[in-house]
C-alpha cells in the first residue's frame, strides 16, 4: 500500500534508547571480561627478543626463580625472577617446546651442580596453574550468561509496546498519519461491494463538505462499523473513503490498544483523537475493533480491566466530539456479534455495513481490478474462473491473481494464461502440489476414491456439475474432486445436501468395492458427511421424523463473551432419536452411493485406469467416459436410482 510513515509528533525519538544502550554496554562488558579471562591476565606476557641470552643467564646463575605456567590450549608462560632484585622480572610466551625443554634442563643442571657441591641451592623451577585461566572462570559463566539474558529481556519488555514504540512512548498513539498526497485507494480498486460503495458515498460527501449538511441541519453519522469476513475488503473500503475525500486517515489496530501496561490504550485512544481533532476532516479507522470492543463484564480471569478502560475511553472520547468537527470513525470487525452495545447506540457507531463474501458477479469485478494489474493472455475467461472460486474472499482473489502472475512468470510465459488461474487457484485453496512419490498400490486407492466421488457426482442432477477430478495430491488430500457450481446458490435443498452426502460417500463405497479394504484416505469424507447430515437434522429442521425443530446445542466460545455454559434444549430422550435419525440418513446415502457405482461399476473401472494414466481428468471427459462404457454395454438405461 502507499502508506508512509510521516515522523509525526508522536514518534519523534530515534536512536539509541536508554535501556538498549544498557543491553549494549553489559555485553560489551561481559565480552571484555571474557577474553580478559581466555588471554591469560598474567598479562604482558611478551614474546622472548632473545631466547639464547636467557639461558646463558640461566647458567651463570644470574636466575633466582622460574615459574612455568602450563596451560591446556596455549603455549606456556614462564616468569623469570632475577637474582639482582633491581631488575624487572620478566614474564615471557614461550617461543616453542624445544625451548621449554632447555630451559628446564639448564634449569636441572644448575641445580645438580648446586647440590653436588654440597652449596644451598639458588634456583627454583615451579610449575603452576596459571592463576586466571578458563578453568578457573568456569563456575561464573553460568552466571554470567544469566546475567545477559536477564538484561536482554528486560530490554525486551521495553520495548514491546511495538515496533515503533519504546519505554518513552508508550502511551503515545501509534495511529499513522497518511497524509492527502499518500492515500491513492479510490473506489476504483474497490470491486463487487456495490452496496457498501453506496452507502459510504454520503460519508465522503460529508467529509469532503461539512458545511454543506450543518447548513440543513442533517446530522451526519459518527461513527460506522465495517462488518464482513476477513480479507472482504474492509479496511480497503476504509483507505478508500479516506482517498475518495482526499483527507487523512488515522488507522489503528484493535490489539494496539490492548497493551501490557494498564492505562496504555486509554491514553492512546486520547491522543489518537487528540490528534484527529488537529487535523479535521479527517477518518479515524479502528480495524478489528472486537479486540477493544467486546461486552465488558464478562470473559474470565483478569485482564480484561484493560481493555474496559480503552472501551471507555472510546465511548467517552466519542461522546466528546460533535459532528461538525469533521471526523469520522470508520471501525471494522468480522465479530460484531461480540461488540458491547454500548459501542452500536445511536450517536457512536450508528451505521453498520455489512460487507458479505461477493458473489459471482462481485468475483468477476474483483478479478478485473486485480488482472488490470497484470499481462493477461487472450484466452482468460474471468468469468468462468468468477463462477469456479465460490466462496472466494477478495484477497483470496488478488492471492489467486498474483500466484498466477508468478506461475506465468516462472514458466517464462509472456502473459497469464487460464491455466495459470487455475493452478493458482487450487494451490490457494487446496495447497501447493506436492511431489511426493506414492506406492503404485497408493495411487490405485486414490484412483478409486476420486473415481467414485466424481461418478457419483456425475450421476446426481441435483449435485453441482463435475468440473475436475485428480489424483495429484495436494495440501492435505491425496486427490481432489472439485465440483463447480453454474451459479452461486442461496439455498440448499434437502435433495441437495443429501446427494452431496452420496458424492461424499462415493469414495469411501468405491474402496470397500474394488480396494479390498476401507482406508484412512476416506476420514474427511466421513466428517463432512457427518456434519451434513446432523446439520439436515438438528438445524435445518429438515427430518420427516423429527420435524421442523432446531436442536442445537448452544455452546460459545468461553473467550468471546456471552454465554459459558452449553445449554441443551431438548431431552436426552430425543438426544437419542436424533443420532437414530442421522443414522438412518447416513445409511440411506450410502446405500444410494454403492447402488450408483455398482451399476456403473463398469465406469468406475475405466475412470480410475485413466486417472492413474493421466492424473487429471476434466467434468466433460469424465462424462465421454462414462457414456462410451454405458455404450459398450449395450445401451442400458443410465439413469441412476433415486432415493
Ligand atoms: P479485510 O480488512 O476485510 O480483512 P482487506 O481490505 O485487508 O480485507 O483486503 C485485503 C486485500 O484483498 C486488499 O488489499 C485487496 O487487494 C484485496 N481485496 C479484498 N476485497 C477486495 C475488493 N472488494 N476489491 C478489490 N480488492 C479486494
Ligand atoms: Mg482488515
Ligand atoms: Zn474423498
Amino acid at each position: 500500500m502507499s502508506e508512509e510513515r510521516k515522523p509525526a509528533k508522536s514518534e519523534g525519538r530515534d536512536g539509541v534508547r536508554p535501556p538498549q544502550m544498557l543491553f549494549w554496554i553489559v555485553t560489551v562488558i561481559a565480552v571484555i571480561f571474557l577474553f580478559m579471562a581466555l588471554s591469560r591476565t598474567g598479562g604482558k606476557a611478551e614474546k622472548l627478543s632473545d631466547p639464547e641470552s636467557l639461558l646463558g643467564e640461566v647458567e651463570a646463575r644470574a636466575v633466582k626463580e622460574i615459574v612455568q605456567y602450563r596451560e591446556q590450549f596455549a603455549p606456556t608462560v614462564f616468569r623469570v625472577i632475577y637474582a639482582d632484585a633491581a631488575r624487572r622480572p620478566l614474564q615471557f610466551i614461550s617461543p616453542n617446546a624445544e625451548f621449554d625443554r632447555r630451559l628446564y634442563d639448564a634449569a636441572a643442571k644448575v641445580m645438580a651442580e648446586d647440590m653436588e657441591r654440597g652449596a644451598p641451592v639458588t634456583l627454583s623451577f615451579q610449575t603452576a596453574e596459571p592463576e586466571f585461566n578458563l578453568k578457573t572462570l568456569l563456575p561464573y559463566i553460568p552466571a554470567l550468561i544469566l546475567f545477559i539474558l536477564f538484561f536482554y529481556i528486560v530490554t525486551r519488555l521495553f520495548r514491546a509496546p511495538g515496533a515503533g514504540g519504546g519505554v518513552l512512548s508508550f502511551g503515545k498513539s501509534r495511529a499513522r498519519l497518511v497524509s492527502k498526497e499518500m492515500s491513492k485507494i479510490t473506489f476504483a480498486d474497490v470491486a463487487g461491494i456495490e452496496e457498501a460503495k453506496e452507502e459510504v458515498r454520503e460519508i465522503i460527501e460529508f467529509l469532503k463538505n461539512p458545511g454543506k449538511f450543518q447548513r440543513l441541519g442533517g446530522r451526519v453519522p459518527r461513527g460506522v462499523v465495517l462488518v464482513g469476513p476477513p480479507g472482504t475488503g474492509k479496511t480497503l473500503l476504509a483507505k478508500a473513503i479516506a482517498g475518495e475525500a482526499n483527507v487523512p486517515f488515522f488507522s489503528i489496530c484493535g490489539s494496539d490498544f490492548v497493551e501490557m501496561f494498564v492505562g496504555v490504550g486509554a491514553s492512546r485512544v486520547r491522543d489518537l483523537f487528540k490528534q484527529a481533532r488537529e487535523n479535521s476532516p479527517c477518518i479515524i479507522f479502528l480495524d478489528e475493533i472486537d479486540a477493544v470492543g467486546r461486552r465488558r463484564g464478562t470473559g474470565l480471569g483478569g485482564g480484561h480491566d484493560e481493555r474496559e478502560q480503552t472501551l471507555n475511553a472510546i465511548l467517552v472520547e466519542m461522546d466528546g466530539f460533535e459532528s461538525d468537527e469533521g471526523i469520522i470513525i470508520v471501525a471494522a470487525t468480522n465479530r460484531p456479534d461480540v461488540l458491547d452495545p454500548a459501542l452500536l447506540r445511536p450517536g457512536r457507531f450508528d451505521r453498520e455495513i455489512v460487507i458479505d463474501l461477493p458473489d459471482v458477479k462481485g468475483r468477476e469485478e474483483i478479478l478485473k481490478v486485480h488482472t488490470g494489474k497484470v499481462k493477461t493472455g487472450p484466452d482468460l475467461d474471468l468469468k468462468r474462473l468468477a463462477r469456479a472460486t465460490p466462496t472466494f474472499s477478495g484477497a483470496e482473489l488478488a492471492a489467486v491473481v498474483n500466484e498466477a502472475a508468478i506461475q506465468a512468470a516462472m514458466r517464462d510465459r509472456e502473459f497469464v494464461t487460464t491455466a495459470d488461474m487455475e493452478e493458482a487457484r487450487d494451490k490457494i485453496r487446496w495447497g501447493r502440489q506436492k511431489r511426493m512419490v506414492m506406492l503404485e498400490d497408493d495411487r490405485r486407492i486414490t484412483a478409486y476414491h476420486e473415481a467414485g466421488h466424481a461418478l457419483v457426482a456425475h450421476c446426481l442432477p441435483e449435485v453441482e456439475p463435475l468440473h475436475k477430478v485428480t489424483i495429484i495430491p495436494r495440501g492435505m488430500a491425496l486427490g481432489a474432486t472439485m465440483q463447480l457450481p453454474e451459479h452461486d446458490r442461496y439455498h440448499m435443498s434437502r435433495r441437495r445436501i443429501l446427494g452431496d452426502v452420496c458424492v461424499t460417500y462415493g469414495g469411501r463405497v468405491a474402496e470397500e468395492l474394488f480396494c479390498g479394504d476401507v482406508t484412512s484416505g476416506a476420514r474427511e469424507d466421513i466428517r463432512r458427511a457427518t456434519e451434513l447430515l446432523r446439520l439436515v437434522v438438528c438445524e435445518l429442521g429438515m427430518s420427516e421424523s423429527l420435524g421442523p425443530l432446531s436442536f442445537t446445542e448452544t455452546e460459545e466460545h468461553l473467550f468471546l463473551g456471552r454465554e459459558i455454559a452449553r445449554t441443551r434444549n431438548h431431552s436426552e430422550k430425543l438426544n437419542e432419536e436424533i443420532d437414530t435419525e442421522v443414522r438412518a440418513l447416513s445409511r440411506q446415502c450410502y446405500e444410494r452411493a454403492r447402488a450408483i457405482v455398482k451399476e456403473h461399476e463398469g465406469a468406475v473401472h475405466r475412470i480410475a485406469a485413466e486417472l492413474l494414466k493421466r492424473e487429471v481428468l476434466s467434468g466433460e471427459e469424465l462424462g465421454v467416459l462414462v457414456a462410451e462404457e454405458e455404450q459398450a454395454r449395450g445401451g442400458e438405461g443410465s439413469s441412476a436410482p433415486q432415493a
